[in-house]
C-alpha cells in the first residue's frame, strides 16, 4: 500500500522545476546543456537592494515578523500599487508571503470549496492548475492560439461561465506566452465579469515591469473591479530576486485577512531580511530596472528572429516576460533522427537529447502544440542554443 496521501499522489510535479533539475543533473554528468527551461533572470540583485538587506542584518531584524508582513513594507507596497497601477489599497489589504507562489496557494486555499470552478485562459502558468486542484477547485481551461496572440475574448469567457464559476486566474505579461492584455481588452473582459456576482479575478502581475509594449493595465484599476480582484505581484522577476522569496497581494480586506489566517498556521511571516530589502525594491523608481528590461527586449528580438529562421516553427512576437512560446505542431507525426515525435513533450525531450537544449513542454501550460523557451540568459548562449536546435531539426 502506498502510505502517501491521495492529495500528494494526485499532485503533478512542477514541470518547470523538474526540467531545470534534469538539466542540472545532465550538466553535472558532464553534458554541455544549455538550459532555457527555468524562468529566472540571469542578473544579480541590484546593489541598493543588497545594501538594504545588509543593513537589516546589522540592525538585527532577526525575530519573527508580523504574519502579514512589516507595516512599513505594506505601506511601501500601497505606494507602489498607487504609483505604478493606479490601485488604491490600504495596508490592511496587503499580505506579504514567501514568494508569489505562496500568495497564489493562500488565495486558492481561502477562496475555493470542493467543486468550485476556476477559469484558466490557456496557456497558463504551470502551477496554477495544480494549486487550484490541491484546494479542491476544478480548473476550466479556455484554449487560445498563436493566431489571436494567446489571449481570450469576452465571448470565450462568457461561454465558460457557469453557476459554479468562482474565479478567473491569469497573468499579464503572461508566463508562458509573453502576451500582454491592453486596457481595452481587460475592460471588455471586465464587462463580462461584472455581469456575474461573486466571480473573483486573480491578476498575476509578477512580470509587470518586463514589458516592451509600452502599456500595462491592472484589471483592478477598471471601475468596479477592485473589489473583485486579487492583485498578485512580487520581486522575483523584475528585481532579479528569485531566491529571496517575497511575493505579495493586494485584495479585498476579508480575503487579505483570510490569507493571513492560513499563513499564520502554515509558514508565519515571510523572511525578515528579505522583507526589509523589498522595501528598497518597491520604493525605487522602476526606471532603475531599465538596463535589465532593455537586455530582455534585445534578447526577445534576437530569439524571435532566430526562431523565424527555423523551418516548421511558428512564433508570434511576445510583448513581455522573458519567454517565447513557439508552435511546434508541424513536427508531430514525423520521425527525426529515428525518433518519432508524437507531441510537444516528445519534441522538447528530442531537443534535450539531440541539441542539448532544455525547454519546457507546452503541455505543462495547457497548450499541447507549443514549447516554452526562457530567454533569460546571455545572447551568446541563446545564439548557440538556437544554432543547435536548427541543426537538430534540419
Ligand atoms: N506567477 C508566475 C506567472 C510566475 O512565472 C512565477 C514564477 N516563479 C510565480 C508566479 C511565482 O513567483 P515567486 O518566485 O515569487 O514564487
Ligand atoms: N516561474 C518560473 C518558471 O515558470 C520559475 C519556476 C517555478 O517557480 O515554477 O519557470
Amino acid at each position: 500500500m502506498n502510505p502517501l496521501s491521495d492529495r500528494i499522489n494526485n499532485l503533478a510535479v512542477s514541470q518547470t522545476l523538474a526540467m531545470a533539475a534534469l538539466a542540472r543533473e545532465l550538466k553535472a554528468q558532464g553534458k554541455d546543456i544549455i538550459s532555457l527551461s527555468l524562468g529566472e533572470p540571469d542578473f544579480n540583485t541590484p546593489e541598493f537592494i543588497k545594501e538594504a538587506a545588509k543593513k537589516a542584518i546589522d540592525e538585527n531584524y532577526s525575530t519573527y515578523t508580523p504574519v502579514e508582513g512589516y507595516l512599513d513594507l505594506k505601506e511601501a507596497i500601497c505606494r507602489k500599487f498607487k504609483r505604478d497601477n493606479n490601485l488604491d489599497y490600504k495596508p490592511s489589504q496587503i499580505v506579504v508571503s514567501t514568494g508569489a507562489k505562496q500568495s497564489l496557494y493562500n488565495i486558492a486555499q481561502v477562496m475555493l470549496n470542493e467543486g468550485d470552478e476556476v477559469i484558466l485562459p490557456a496557456p497558463y502558468w504551470v502551477s496554477y492548475y495544480e494549486i487550484i486542484k490541491l484546494s479542491g477547485g476544478v480548473p476550466v481551461e479556455v484554449p487560445t492560439s498563436i493566431e489571436n496572440d494567446f489571449k481570450i475574448t469576452p465571448e470565450q469567457l462568457e461561454a465558460v461561465i457557469t453557476p459554479k464559476t468562482k474565479m478567473i486566474w491569469y497573468s499579464s505579461p503572461c508566463n508562458p506566452s509573453g502576451s500582454v492584455y491592453s486596457r481595452e481588452e481587460l475592460e471588455a473582459l471586465s464587462k463580462v465579469i461584472l455581469k456575474h456576482e461573486n466571480i473573483y479575478v486573480v491578476s498575476d502581475e509578477i512580470y509587470e515591469h518586463i514589458n516592451f509594449s509600452g502599456t500595462f493595465c491592472s484589471i483592478g484599476s477598471i471601475p468596479g473591479m477592485l473589489d473583485r480582484t486579487i492583485t498578485v505581484n512580487g520581486v522575483a522577476k523584475a528585481f532579479a530576486m528569485t531566491g529571496w522569496r517575497i511575493g505579495y497581494i493586494g485584495a479585498p480586506e476579508f480575503i487579505a485577512k483570510a490569507c493571513t489566517k492560513i499563513q499564520g498556521q502554515v509558514t508565519s511571516g515571510a523572511n525578515s531580511i528579505a522583507q526589509r530589502a523589498t522595501i528598497a525594491a518597491v520604493d525605487a523608481d522602476p526606471k532603475v530596472l531599465n538596463y535589465m528590461v532593455e537586455a530582455f527586449h534585445k534578447r526577445r528580438d534576437l530569439v524571435v528572429g532566430l526562431i523565424k529562421e527555423i523551418p516548421g516553427l511558428k512564433i508570434n512576437v511576445p510583448e513581455g516576460a522573458f519567454y517565447v512560446f513557439p508552435d511546434v505542431s508541424s513536427f508531430f507525426g514525423k520521425t527525426l533522427r529515428g525518433q518519432f515525435i508524437k507531441d510537444a513533450t516528445d519534441f522538447s525531450m528530442y531537443l534535450l537529447a539531440e541539441a542539448n537544449v532544455a525547454t519546457v513542454t507546452g503541455d505543462a501550460f495547457g497548450n499541447p502544440n507549443c514549447i516554452r523557451f526562457s530567454y533569460a540568459t546571455s545572447e551568446e548562449l541563446l545564439i548557440e542554443a538556437l544554432r543547435r536546435i536548427k541543426e537538430a531539426l534540419a
